[in-house]
């Protein structure tokens, strides 16, 4: 069972989708000498407030532990 004082910042629910932004090309990547960004997005499941994280190649489990603290 997970304690009542986890979940999302605003709502307090526990259920998130994560989902994946990529972001490649344009002037700012090629100023920064990058080509790919990308970002794992984790949602709230009940109230839509999301939150955004670099993909640093580790566990996506992770995040969802900051979200929900
Ligand atoms: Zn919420």
């Amino acid at each position: 069972m997970e304690t009542d004082d986890r979940g999302c910042p605003k709502c307090g629910h526990t259920e998130t989708d994560v989902g994946k932004i990529s972001t490649t090309g344009g002037g700012l990547s090629k100023m920064f000498d990058i080509q790919t960004n990308s970002f794992r997005v984790v949602s709230c499941a009940n109230c839509g407030y999301s939150e955004l994280y670099r993909d640093t190649g580790s566990a996506g489990s992770d995040i969802v532990d900051v979200f929900l603290g």
